[in-house]
Formats: structure tokens, C-alpha cells, sequence
């Protein structure tokens, strides 16, 4: 926070600035995965990076930091938070600290990070939401920022009394935009289908490393919108993104999914060999942590303060 390391409980924004105000910042969701030859690697932080810059700059949110100063910054929180059993979550938020209705806007990158357990991910229970995705010129889904989560919220709340791990957001028009936290994959007879971004889904780095995955593997992969009850008689629904990886559902509105999925659990397989380096994919970048992991590093300054 403001290029500095510092403690959770000192890490706070002021009440009244707009990140709290207007729930004013865009963010990305970063996952590191301890590779199969030791080292801790971070994957497609570039790419978030550039998603996180194309966010902002729709928000009119300054973003100083250079990629050079957001690999760092990643780098030395994780590094100080590796633990040797657990993969880890990293959060990078551009928080609207100063200025007001985008005159005198200043943003500080605060970089948070959580540990997760390395197992895959299990089957969930699919919902579809009552709940609808924003529209472009309402809250477009290609922004990144926490205020496109308050319906997700609500999606998540609703699919919790049905016992829905995640829910599906359909579109204004009633066809399937994307889940609360990932994107959709539905397979009808053998080829797998997801619904383009302009469908009102973000714009996701982990579906296209998935789609590059079925690439190489001959499996067909279509972009295409898809009706709800398409999903209710697909053969496969997975969901994807960085945090949810490739999860497979078992049931759609309680209707039972096949337990094979053999398509996307080769996908789900495949992903996984690759972000933890198993088998590397060259579509899938990791960014290896400098070799201090586990040890709270004495950093160098970042180069990097919100004011300048
Ligand atoms: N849609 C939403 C709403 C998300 O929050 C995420 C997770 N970032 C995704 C899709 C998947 O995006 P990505 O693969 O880039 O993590």
C-alpha cells in the first residue's frame, strides 16, 4: 500500500475518499501455484497487468504504476506471505484514495494476498440467477471493478438458500452472460461452447488459456451465445477463471450433470498440469518468484508512490 509493505490491521483508506464513497477502484485477481521443480510461479500477471490499465482508464482512474512496479509489488507481498502448503490469491486494487467526480483523481495500488489449498477444484451446484448482468452502457462487465460485484453479491446470496455454490448471470436478453466469479463452458456433443465477452461477461485470461488448452488438444471450442435452456441440456457445464480454475458442475437448476464431463475434465486435467508445471503449455506464462520465497524479504523501494 502507497509502495510500502505494511501490516493488515495498518492498511486503511480514508472515509471519505471515493474508493469508499463510490466504491471508486478496478482490481484483478492474481493466482500463484508452487511449480513441480520448487520454484512459486505467478501466472499471466502481464495480462492482468494491461486488464487492469484498460479498466482504469474507462473509469478515468490515473494508473502510475509501470508493469515493472506491479510485478514487483506482487512479487514482495507474495514472497513475504509464501507458505510451503498452500498456493496463494493475490488481489491488486487501484483504490481512488484523492479527488472527486474525476477532478483530481490520485489511485493507490494495494496489493493484498490470501493462501489456498492446493487441491482441484470439487463439483458445485449450478444456479441461474434471477439476477441479470449490466449492460454496456449501464455498468459494462469489461470493467473490472468492485461495484460490478453487487449484483453477484446478490446472485450469491439467492444461491446459497438453494444450495448453488455459483449462480449464472443471464443478460438482458435473457441468454447467458457469465457466473458471479468465472465464466461458463456448456459441451454439446463434443465441442465446447462459452458465450463472447460482448454477451456482457468479462473479458477473461483464463478462458482464452483454456481455449489455446483445447487448441492443442483437437478438442473444438466455439465462442457463440447460448440460451439458458441450452445449459439445461448441455452434456458438460464447466465454469473457468483464475480463482475457480476449471470447475465442473453437477447439476444446473438441480437437474443432475453427467458425473464424466470427460471434455472438460481433461480441460480442468490439462489446465492444472500447466499452471502448476507439470506439463508447462506455452500459452500459459508463469512469472517464477525471485528465489526469496517464505521469507520476509528487507525490499528495495518500488519506485512507486500514489503522490508524486
Ligand atoms: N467473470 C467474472 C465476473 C470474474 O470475476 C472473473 C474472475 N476474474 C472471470 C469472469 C474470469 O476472469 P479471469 O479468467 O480473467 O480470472
Amino acid at each position: 500500500m502507497d509502495g510500502e509493505l505494511r501490516p493488515w490491521d495498518d492498511s486503511k483508506l480514508h472515509v471519505g475518499c471515493e474508493a469508499v464513497n463510490r466504491g471508486l477502484n478496478v482490481y484483478e485477481g492474481l493466482k500463484g501455484y508452487w511449480q513441480a521443480n520448487g520454484s512459486f510461479g505467478i501466472v499471466s500477471i502481464r495480462r492482468h497487468y494491461e486488464r487492469l490499465r484498460r479498466s482504469a482508464r474507462l473509469l478515468h482512474i490515473p494508473c502510475d504504476a509501470t508493469y515493472e512496479h506491479y510485478e514487483s509489488a506482487v512479487f514482495q507481498l507474495v514472497s513475504a506471505q509464501a507458505h510451503p502448503d498452500r498456493d496463494m490469491w493475490a488481489r491488486t486494487t487501484l483504490f481512488v484514495v484523492e479527488g472527486h467526480w474525476g477532478e483530481g483523481t490520485i489511485a493507490d495500488l494495494v496489493v493484498t494476498a490470501y493462501h489456498q489449498n492446493k487441491q482441484p477444484p470439487a463439483p458445485i451446484r449450478l444456479g441461474v440467477s434471477t439476477w441479470r448482468r449490466s449492460v454496456d452502457v449501464a455498468l459494462p462487465a469489461r470493467i473490472k471493478t468492485s461495484t460490478n460485484y453487487q449484483v453477484a453479491r446478490m446472485a450469491r446470496v439467492e444461491g446459497r438458500a438453494l444450495g448453488c455454490q455459483e449462480m449464472v448471470l443471464l443478460n438482458h436478453w435473457g441468454r447467458v452472460a457469465e457466473c458471479t466469479g468465472a465464466c461458463v463452458l456448456m459441451v454439446r456433443e463434443g465441442t465446447v461452447y462459452t458465450p463472447p465477452a460482448t454477451e456482457g461477461a468479462l473479458e477473461s485470461i483464463t478462458l482464452d488459456l483454456i481455449e489455446s488448452l483445447a487448441n492443442s488438444m483437437g478438442i473444438p471450442f466455439v465462442r457463440r451465445p447460448i440460451d439458458r435452456t441450452e445449459l439445461l441440456v448441455a452434456d458438460e457445464i464447466g465454469i473457468c477463471g483464475t480463482l475457480a480454475e476449471l470447475a465442473l458442475a453437477r447439476s444446473i437448476e438441480g437437474l443432475p450433470l453427467s458425473e464424466e464431463s470427460p471434455l472438460l475434465s481433461a480441460l480442468q486435467k490439462r489446465y492444472l498440469e500447466a499452471v502448476k508445471g507439470i506439463v508447462p503449455h506455452p500459452a500459459i506464462e508463469l512469472s517464477m518468484l525471485p528465489e526469496s520465497v517464505g521469507v520476509a524479504p528487507s525490499f528495495s523501494d518500488p519506485g512507486w508512490r500514489r503522490t508524486k
